[in-house]
């Protein structure tokens, strides 16, 4: 019998007979299948042959049709995404067609290796680059045909930023491009790319101890201030990777966000590359998988949830900013990619290297305790200075829409050096508060325990945890009077302060409001780097891998958030948007300088950041958790419950609860179940039951069974409910 693997929420694999059609062929475990299913037929993948089966023998059906002439995932492929499966208890066929790309899902042939490739023509080649000036999409093809004499495939193309499809038809219209047919095996070829520069002795350490290491598994994470030369080692490790015939994939935070990294990659290893990321279309990201699993990508780069596109001769994993908390899938399939990568380089015998100027405390931890060897880049690259960092003491200070007396200051001086100033504010919009000044009334959510944040210049009050939106309304809703207030910080308030505060200076603002326009990030970072733009103010985005050489000074209005937050991780997780935010600054000749403002300049964990950095942060926070019994520590699984009414989501928490308790031994605690830090979301009460152990054993031992038991349950029926194992949020 034939197990399969059919997307449905049921936590299991459905057995079929095989085909009794003349001439059927018994399909091998990676090979999908066209399975009868309810009422109609599902495409499925076979992950095992099996010799016996729950199913009544009578009950048993047969495969309708065999899709494949060849597995297209192989054995290590399918018990990885079986381990994923059965680690975070999602259900099997929503993991492994999940992870397919879409036309694969829906049952579409693979596309055959041949494809479509690009170069430039005799006239094209003559072409001169000034040419290029009002078409930087055009320049930026060319620049790629130039150094690929070979032609360029569609996969080198789309990891190109923007519209590459129409500068390539407006090139091809003039005859400087054609596009040419090529069949192809592996074309994985020595790498050509520009020059590498010469390591510093720490970086060749690392290089080298990584590739000693390079014929098993082994996990390292690379400890680095920003600007340090992570990504340089990541590359000299990748050319040798290459050069061994082997494959090297890299995952990053937010490909949108970073689009330098594959730029650099692109520059330096010219060698086929496939992008894989939530902004490819269907058939570039069909294109990429199949170029990741025949091997002709050389290197593979993505976001989370490329961590599940197979390899055919993995050589190297590489995760960038393994802190960063997009790395965890938060619903449906609730993935750890940094976790998983681990366990995918061990499955596979090679080494993975975990990069981060502020590593995550589980990481610290597993170097600490030994299971993880810890690499070192102590200072910047090229010499320049780490920046200067100075808490500004609120209290009782002079105080101006969120800008202090001293901080202000610093700015005049800035801007006459012609240097540019970065500041960070934690909310987007206008004000995070409307209020009425005659009688309290406050502009609340009506869905969710939230207030709703006024946006100033649409004039609407947005509530940033559904998609509830309304006007601003003329006078008070409960007094009728028209004292409405705006009380906190947006980034478009501090943006409109400063407009009036230094009306010669250029401000621009970097959040997901002002980012969503394709292109309208771009053009900031392109204003940032000419030096147009003087003053940057934005959210966490502004954190991630962005160079910004010409910023020498970095405000941060307000530290306290992250300080007293309700999740566990909050202070771990403001370090790191600290340390990150403040890496951003003095890149170049000049050092920078970071001012943070706090109301609580004596809170340890701040202080101990700021006087001995994230290293011995690290390590006290570290203390914390362990006394606290908290992760890395323990170990835990959430249990979450949603419901229109209050008591169906507590109702059944408390027999999950029972359940538990029933089925666990002693040394796994049920520690609620609490309503959740923000009750009501989008009209849903929400509550939690936390599962938490010192070993990882017996809670795991627990979770299969309390699930089936969970699935019994009537009060289960009548709410939305989900299991988080090692949960990054408590919310
Ligand atoms: P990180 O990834 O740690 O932020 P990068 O690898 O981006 O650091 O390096 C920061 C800058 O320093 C880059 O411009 C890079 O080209 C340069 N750089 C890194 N290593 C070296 C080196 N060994 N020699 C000269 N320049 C270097
Ligand atoms: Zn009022
Ligand atoms: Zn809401």
């Amino acid at each position: 019998m034939l197990r399969v693997a059919v997307p449905s929420p049921l936590r299991r694999a459905f057995d079929y007979l095989p085909s009794n059609a003349p001439g059927a062929v018994l399909p091998l475990p990676g090979m999908r299948v066209v399975v009868p299913f309810g009422r109609g037929e599902r495409v499925g993948m076979v992950v095992a042959h099996v010799d016996h089966t729950h199913v009544p023998r009578q009950r048993l059906k047969r495969l309708s049709r065999v899709l494949d002439g060849e597995p297209l995932l192989d054995a290590q492929s399918l018990a990885f995404l079986r381990w994923a499966s059965d680690y975070f208890h999602h259900p099997i066929g929503d993991v492994v067609l999940g992870t397919l790309p879409a036309a694969l899902r829906a049952g579409k042939p693979l596309p055959a290796a041949g494809e479509s490739r690009w170069r430039l023509t005799e006239s094209g080649l003559a072409v001169a680059s000034e040419q290029f000036r009002r078409a930087p999409r055009q320049a930026a093809v060319w620049e790629l045909l130039r150094r690929r004499p070979d032609g360029a495939s569609r996969l080198d193309l789309a990891s190109l930023e923007g519209d590459w499809r129409s500068a390539l038809t407006a090139m091809a219209a003039k005859g400087w491009t054609e596009e040419f047919q090529t069949r192809v095996g592996a074309i994985v070829q020595q790498a050509a790319g520009e020059a590498s520069l010469i390591p510093s002795d720490e970086q060749l350490h690392a290089i080298e101890t990584v590739y000693a290491a390079r014929d098993g598994f082994q996990s390292f994470v690379l400890d680095g201030v920003t600007g340090s030369g992570k990504t340089e080692v990541y590359l000299a490790l990748i050319e040798r990777t290459i050069a061994l015939g082997r494959q090297a994939m890299v995952l990053i935070p937010e490909i949108g966000l970073t689009p330098q990294i594959v730029e650099r990659l692109r520059d330096r290893l010219s060698v086929p590359m496939a992008v894989l990321h939530s902004g490819l279309s269907d058939g570039e990201r069909l294109q990429a998988w199949t170029a990741a699993r025949d091997g002709r990508a050389a290197v593979v780069v993505g976001t989370r949830s490329a961590v599940f596109a197979p390899l055919a001769r993995p050589g190297l994993f590489v995760v960038d900013e393994e802190h960063d908390a997009s790395f965890k899938q938060q619903e449906g399939f609730r993935y750890s990619a940094r976790d998983l990568t681990i366990v995918r380089a061990r499955q596979c015998g090679v080494p993975v290297l975990l990069g981060s100027a502020t590593p995550s405390l589980e990481s610290l931890n597993n170097v600490a305790s030994g299971r993880y060897q810890g690499l070192r880049l102590s200072r910047r690259a090229q010499g320049a200075l780490v920046p200067q960092v100075e808490v500004l003491d609120l209290r009782g200070q002079p105080f101006e829409e969120g800008i202090s007396q001293k901080l202000a200051n610093a700015m005049v001086r800035c801007l006459a050096e012609d240097e540019q100033v970065l500041l960070f504010v934690n909310r987007r919009g206008y004000a995070p508060i409307l209020i009425c000044h005659g009688c309290g009334w406050q502009a609340d959510c009506s869905r969710c325990d939230a207030h709703m944040v006024y946006h100033r210049a649409s004039e609407r009050l947005r509530c940033h945890h559904c998609a509830a939106e309304r006007a601003v309304p003329e006078v008070c809703p409960e007094c009728g009077e028209g004292d409405l207030r705006a009380l906190g910080l947006g980034t478009q308030r501090v943006v409109d302060a400063l407009a009036e505060r230094f009306p010669d200076a250029r401000i621009e603002r970097v959040d997901r409001d002002s980012t969503r326009r394709k292109g309208a990030l771009q053009r900031v970072l392109d204003g940032i780097h000419s030096g147009d733009i003087n003053i940057l103010v934005g959210t966490q985005m502004l954190a991630k891998g962005h160079h910004f050489p010409n910023v020498t000074l970095v405000g941060i209005l307000d530290a306290d958030g992250g300080l007293f937050g309700a999740d566990f991780r909050a202070a771990e997780r403001m370090a790191q948007l600290l340390v990150q935010v403040a890496g951003r600054a003095g890149r170049g000749q000049h050092p920078g300088r970071v001012l943070i403002q706090t109301h609580h300049p004596d809170h340890p964990l701040l202080r101990v950041l700021v006087r001995e950095g994230y290293r011995h942060f690290g390590e006290a926070a570290l203390t914390e958790r362990q006394q606290a019994a908290l992760p890395p520590f323990s170990c835990l699984a959430l249990l979450r419950a949603e419901a229109p009414q209050r008591d169906r989501a507590m109702e059944f928490l408390e027999e999950a609860r029972a359940c538990a308790v029933r089925l666990g031994d002693r040394s796994v605690q049920a520690l609620g179940p609490v309503p959740a830090p923000m009750e009501r979301r989008a009209g849903r009460f929400r509550a939690q039951l936390l599962l938490q152990s010192d070993e990882r054993g017996p809670l795991h031992g627990l979770l299969m069974p309390w699930l089936e038991e969970l699935e019994t349950l009537k009060s289960g029926r009548r709410v939305r409910w989900s299991l988080d194992v090692d949960p990054q949020e408590m919310l």
